[in-house]
């Protein structure tokens, strides 16, 4: 049983609900989650505010010493988070390492709180007054978080909130919480104050209540479209600052003077790395004038290469789905996609992989000739799906690529630094690679989407990060010299 882990240790209640935690890659329950309470995220909030106080108030250079400390720890388990996460999500091993790792740079860049923290000094703004700006923390934080990343996208949050000075309850997605309960204990062990960082896990139930919660001050949350701006509706309707990013639909374009190796590389990867189960996953290809000839062959040449298999098999490069639910709804929209007309290239319907029979395995699935009016091209997928739509001009792939709802990630391939640098600054898009398939931002730059991808204004970790955790005070002083010149109604100006 995974239960919740409050005020430092982890609960020894019995659950009123729980919820099966399968192993994708057997399709068999291997565990089950508690799924927490009103009274039960009440509990965690109610640690987390008593702990805020003497957190807020720990000096800077401890809060560092407490990161470097966990830093180290997740460094040095890292292969067992790893195997937490590909246990429960099913990505492969190598994959898990990866994301551990991307997680572990944002720790790196909470330890340079001292740094982030500090403040603005203008002196002699006026005679004798001078004008400071500092950060302070908001309070008790909640993360909600995705089964994609369990490891990764918490730590996009908990770390900085946390060294900022905040208190933090996280609710982990039900279907993979282990990594989230081992870096709690990890945190614990790295001299982390009881109450200052939990994890309750759950579902709407738990979510409902801390959208409500009259002491949480922030949200944080990463998912899909419709729940994020549930979260941003609900949260700030109820006077908490929200930061709530969603779904994606990102757009690869290929014009006809790309490198189409490297294009055919960045494509099977970005397309089907982790089954799809990005939310920077490439999952539509825009092929410009003939790009398309030479591009698909290519592609189709590495797709029959791909091995798929459990993600803790020697030499597996894709794993299953998380669960059989999210497998029949991507297996729905490759049905939807050959209904609609779509050319349907490569099937990755009906994988059977010896001794994994019942496995949520889909193979790599490649539609061509998709129009945007398919539903195939409308909707999220979040599968090993990739749809290559054909324009004949440059304009036509801006122009799909800035009507789309979705904003998160997008890439052009060109070796024309003309088109790139038009693409860079016409793309209604926040985060754009340049003959780089998934442009993610490394942990001291921010990550976030535009249009539907982010409800919001802060995007996450980086200096944004520290914004959202932080509130500006600022304070003006006044050291006047012994001679006073009275009272003075009138609006102080510069030089007064
Ligand atoms: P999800 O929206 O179903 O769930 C996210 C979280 O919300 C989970 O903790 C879940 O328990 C909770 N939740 C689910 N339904 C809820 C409801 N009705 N009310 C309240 N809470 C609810 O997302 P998911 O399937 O876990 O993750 C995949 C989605 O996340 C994809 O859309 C993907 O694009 C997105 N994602 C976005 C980013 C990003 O940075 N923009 C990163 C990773 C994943």
């Amino acid at each position: 049983m995974i239960n919740h882990w409050i005020d430092g240790r982890l609960s020894d209640t019995t659950p009123e609900r729980t919820a099966p935690v399968y192993d994708p890659a057997t399709g068999r329950v291997q565990d089950q989650v508690a799924l927490a309470t009103a009274a039960d995220v009440d509990r965690a909030v109610a640690s987390a505010k008593a702990a805020f106080a003497g957190w807020r108030d720990t000096p800077v250079t401890r809060r560092q010493q407490v990161m470097f400390a966990f830093r180290e720890l997740v460094a040095s388990h890292r292969t067992d988070l790893a195997k937490l996460i590909t246990a429960e999500h099913g990505k492969t091993i190598d994959d898990a390492i990866g994301e551990v790792q991307r997680g572990l740079e944002v720790i790196e860049f909470a330890c340079g709180i001292p740094h982030l923290l500090k403040g603005d000094f203008s002196e002699q703004v006026s005679t004798g007054v001078d004008t400071l700006t500092i950060r302070q923390p908001v309070g008790v934080v909640a993360g909600i978080t995705p089964f994609n990343f369990p490891g990764m996208v918490p730590m996009w949050m908990y770390p900085v909130a946390i060294a900022c000075g905040n208190t933090f309850v996280l609710k982990p997605s039900e279907k993979d919480p282990s990594a989230s309960m081992l870096s709690a204990e990890l945190f614990q062990e790295a001299g982390l104050p009881d109450g200052v960082f939990s994890v309750v896990n759950g579902d709407k139930e738990a979510v409902d209540r801390i959208l409500v919660h009259p002491d949480i001050a922030a949200v944080s949350f990463v998912g899909s479209t419709p729940i994020a701006r549930h979260i941003y509706e609900t949260g700030t309707a109820n006077g908490k600052r929200v930061q709530a990013l969603g779904g994606a639909k990102n757009h690869m374009v290929v014009l006809p003077d790309a490198d189409m190796e490297l294009a055919a590389d960045a494509a099977v990867s970005a397309g089907y790395g982790s089954a799809g189960e990005r939310c920077m996953a490439i999952s539509v290809v825009v092929t410009v004038g003939d790009a398309a000839d030479r591009l698909l062959p290519a592609v189709q040449e590495r797709i029959g290469r791909l091995r798929v298999g459990p993600g803790n098999r020697e030499g597996s490069e894709m794993g299953p789905l998380v669960t059989g639910q999210h497998r029949d709804k991507v297996v729905g929209f490759i049905d939807q996609g050959e209904k609609e007309g779509a050319e349907l290239v490569a099937d990755g319907r009906g994988l059977a992989i010896e001794g994994h029979e019942e496995g949520f395995f889909v193979g790599p699935t490649l539609f061509d000739r998709v129009t945007p009016e398919m539903e195939i091209y409308k909707h999220e997928i979040f599968g090993p799906v990739l749809s290559v739509v054909r324009v004949d001009h440059y304009q036509d792939a801006i122009g799909l690529i800035n009507e789309n709802q979705y904003g998160n990630g997008t890439a052009v391939f060109t070796n024309d630094g003309g088109a790139a640098r038009k693409f860079q600054n016409e793309i209604q898009v926040g985060m754009v690679g340049i003959n780089v398939p998934i442009p993610v931002p490394l942990s001291f730059h921010s990550f976030g989407g535009w249009k539907d991808s982010i409800f919001g204004t802060d995007a996450i970790y980086g200096p944004e990060g520290i914004h959202f955790y932080t509130r500006q005070k600022v304070v003006i002083t006044r050291w006047p010299d012994p001679i006073h010149r009275g009272v003075d109604l009138g609006f102080p100006q510069h030089g007064s």
